[in-house]
């Protein structure tokens, strides 16, 4: 590395957002293994730990590393508003030149933040990290994943890039333009991506869980996919506009073929079944299109109603370098 560069490095600073609910087994290992990093780096630092409302004793333990390292700094919120918004109220605080967002499980290895760090000084904007293997995963949220990576895609117009999450590297402009979004609907992944700018992956292997347990199970990932969906496209919108129009393609079709036997064979009547499967068919059409407006008309509800997005029980600054505000 040359001299030049060692200079330049050490003028720039660097925040680290880490969003944290319930995950006082895995933070000392986490600050452990995120401080060897850092200190390497040769960068003035800031690590933001946000408590997300947890319900154990969390935010203690980010008291303890607060004491014990003058680059912590906590965000503790009001409750839990999950992990879209807790990442979005750290970025709010952020005042580094670069923006480090970090999983506290360990999932997301902060040995990769040199390489970050690297690609964002030859100008990359959003440098992030794409997993190779997903280690200690079920098939099936590996199965749900991946499908859920594809339809975003297909349906969208933004290409989220595959098998990523929200570990990465923001350029402080990158931040700022994420600031400006402040929609209650999150769907951080496709913001990222909406943002545009030179982006760049860094390829890694995803850990299993250090300790703790997951907070997500199959309820709560399909309601990530369809926000994933609903707030990026109206594809399903038009779904419903062509489900309507093919059933009344066909219920055109049917009249022409009762219309014309009935002119051939006289008009016995129809049994119960037809009936039956028209009416229920039909008021199946209707209710699936009812529901994707209602999805829609729902986001809108939350979005008018202009609510701040989260509320600050303390922000504990960090206490080192001058970049408190
Ligand atoms: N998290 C959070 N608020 C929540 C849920 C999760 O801040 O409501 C944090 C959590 O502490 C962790 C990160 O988000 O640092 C990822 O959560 P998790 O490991 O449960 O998700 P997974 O890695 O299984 O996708
Ligand atoms: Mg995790």
């Amino acid at each position: 590395m040359s001299p030049e560069k060692n200079t330049q490095k050490a003028q720039k600073s660097l925040s680290i957002v880490v969003p944290a609910y319930n995950e006082k087994d895995v933070l000392p290992e986490f600050h452990r293994r995120l401080t060897e990093v850092v200190n390497e780096l040769g960068m003035e630092t800031e690590i933001i730990y946000i408590n997300d409302g947890s319900l154990d004793n969390t935010l203690e333990v980010m008291g303890l590393l607060r004491e014990s390292d003058p680059r912590v700094a906590i965000l503790d919120l009001s409750r839990n508003f999950g992990k879209e918004i807790a990442m979005s109220a750290g970025l709010d605080v952020t005042s580094g030149d670069a923006v480090v967002i970090i999983d506290a499980d360990l999932q997301d290895p902060p040995e990769l933040i040199p390489d970050f760090i690297q690609y964002w000084d030859e100008g990359y904007d959003s440098v992030y990290a794409k997993r190779l293997a997903r280690n200690g995963e079920s098939f099936l949220k590996k199965g749900t994943a991946f499908l859920f990576y594809r339809v975003i895609d297909r349906l969208t117009g933004i290409t989220i890039p595959k098998d990523s999450g929200d570990f990465r590297l923001l350029s402080r402009r990158a931040v700022d333009a994420l600031k400006q979004i402040r929609e209650q609907h999150r769907f951080m992944k496709g913001l990222f991506a909406w943002i545009g700018y030179p982006q760049k992956a860094v390829f890694y292997n995803r850990d299993p869980r250090f300790a703790g347990k997951t907070k997500w199970n199959y309820w709560k990932l399909w309601n990530f996919a369809l926000e994933g969906i609903t707030s990026f496209s109206i594809a399903p919108l038009k779904i419903s506009t062509y489900m309507g129009l093919f059933t009344a393609f066909g219920a055109l079709s049917y009249m022409c073929y009762v219309f014309i036997t009935a002119l051939i064979y006289g008009d016995p009547v129809r049994g119960y079944p037809s009936l039956m499967v028209v009416i229920l068919f039909l008021g199946g059409v209707q209710l699936i299109s009812l529901g994707m407006i209602g999805e829609y008309l729902g986001r809108m509800f939350n979005e008018t109603k202009r609510r701040p997005l989260y509320l600050i029980n303390e922000y504990l600054p960090s206490q080192k370098g001058g970049h408190d505000k």
